[in-house]
């Protein structure tokens, strides 16, 4: 099959590498002029493991390459959307990039055969019927007749993206008619996941719901940690515990300094707005905010009542990226910590495998150090944000060149055999 993906972020430069490892012809398009080039060069923008060799493979194989044009593509059989879908200042939905992609594959499909153009991005219901068609009709073709139209959410974890898009847990495919659909559907032919059909903005909703569920459940299992610091109790032994119930499941319990990455405050936020604008409203998802913009702060409390005085003190933060296996920062708790401890006079060493370049962009005045030795030399406390591998194989004598031993986790890292005293944000 021929595909074009629109924006190669994370979402599109994944799906694009998928599918033209499994020997579709792909082509990229994205506004980004450098992040072109870089894929026509094999080099990938973000990192996520696999990526790299998956798109050499690709370029190699003449199945995928990147333009800024989308005008330079003869024929398709599916146009996919993957722009991102940013918060305004008040929390709702910013559809600039949907619509100006909108614009540009209306201009695109206006004097080409059929084909289907499929939204992966994450809009709120009735974006793809009230936004995305409408635009595309412009061209005086008409949806469901002349060309095709699916919402086919994305629910890719980042640090797992590739594993994800081949095994996907489900394919939602959400589909103007059944046309659009069982294309959609053969193209997923020889995916092994179960396949839901349903209509467009069931799909959209889909996505919404399930991430502000697991936003939910994240942020459930750190007020129940809040309370497990507070009465000795280890909230890792809890969450063990419960997720041993099969109606609960053991994933998405790892309490710590919040949910961050590009998705689940956004995604959150933009349902809320929603709900009002549908005069609804919904007190958990509210709450969950509310307790997740406190949540990092925490491991910022718990370092005062251990150095009362933080002024000039040389704090280590190990780890940066939202979460491990990935190189992104957006929205991570490390960020609203690291200015807390600028705040409080600190001077701020980190360490990060692979997002330290991101952070820097952001905060390019503090010491970014090549390795979590580096980072601990003569600190006064450090704090270990990421659970990157590396850092579960700390061990005593790696933290023995600090001035004093403070370690605090804001997440289940360091192994209690290797490293004898430390503190957990949450045990
Ligand atoms: P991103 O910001 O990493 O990438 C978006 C890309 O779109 C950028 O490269 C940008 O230059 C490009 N772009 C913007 N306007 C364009 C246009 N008119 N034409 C061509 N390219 C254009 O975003 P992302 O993280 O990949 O997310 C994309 C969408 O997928 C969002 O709606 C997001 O909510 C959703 N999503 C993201 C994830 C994730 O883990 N990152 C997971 C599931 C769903």
């Amino acid at each position: 099959m021929k595909i074009i993906v629109v924006g190669s972020g994370y979402v599109g430069l994944c799906t694009a590498v998928g599918f033209a490892t499994l020997g579709h012809d792909v082509v990229c398009v994205d506004v980004d002029e450098e992040k072109v080039d870089k894929i026509n060069k094999g080099e990938v923008p973000i990192y996520e493991e696999g990526l790299d060799k998956m798109l050499s493979q690709a370029l190699q194989e003449n199945k995928l390459h990147a333009t800024t044009n989308i005008e330079s593509v003869k024929e398709t059989d599916f146009v996919f959307v993957a722009v991102g879908t940013p918060s305004k200042e008040n929390g709702s939905i910013d559809l600039k990039y949907v619509e100006s992609a909108s614009v540009d594959i209306a201009n695109f499909i206006k004097d080409r055969n059929y084909c289907t153009v499929v939204v992966k991005s994450t809009v709120l219901p009735e974006t793809t019927e009230k936004v995305v068609i409408p635009i595309l009709e412009k061209t005086g073709k008409k949806a469901g007749r002349d060309f095709g139209v699916c919402a086919n959410p994305e629910f890719l974890r980042e640090g797992k993206a590739m594993d994800d898009f081949f095994n996907p847990d489900r394919l939602i495919i959400g589909e103007l008619d059944k046309k659009s659909g069982d294309i959609l559907e053969k193209l997923y032919d020889n995916f092994k996941s179960p396949i839901m059909r349903t209509d467009l903005k069931t799909a959209e909703l889909i996505k919404y719901a399930s991430n502000a569920f697991l936003a939910t459940k994240v942020t459930f299992i750190n007020e129940i940690g809040n309370m497990c610091k507070n009465l000795g109790i280890d909230v890792y032994d809890v969450a063990e515990g419960m997720g041993l119930d099969k109606r609960i499941g053991k994933n998405f319990l790892q309490a710590g300094i919040g949910f961050g990455g590009s998705c689940f405050r956004k995604d959150v936020e933009a349902l809320l707005s929603k709900t009002k604008e549908t005069r609804a409203e919904s007190k958990i998802l509210s709450t969950v905010l509310d307790i997740n913009k406190d949540q990092p702060l925490r491991i910022v409390h718990l370092l005062k009542k251990r150095l009362p005085n933080l002024n000039e003190k040389t704090i280590a933060v190990l780890g940066l990226a939202f979460k491990e296996g990935t190189d992104d920062i957006r929205d991570a708790p490390s960020i609203s910590i690291i200015a807390e401890l600028l705040k409080h006079g600190c001077i701020v060493k980190c360490y990060d495998p692979k997002a330290s370049d991101n952070m820097s962009k952001i905060y390019p005045n503090i010491d970014y150090c090549n390795s979590a030795g580096a980072a601990l030399n003569k600190t006064d406390a450090c704090l270990i944000l990421t659970a990157w591998d590396e850092f579960k194989k700390l061990s005593d004598k790696d933290f023995s060149n600090m001035k004093s031993k403070i370690i605090i986790e804001g997440r289940k890292v360091l192994d209690k055999s290797l490293v004898t005293s430390f503190e957990g944000v949450l045990w």
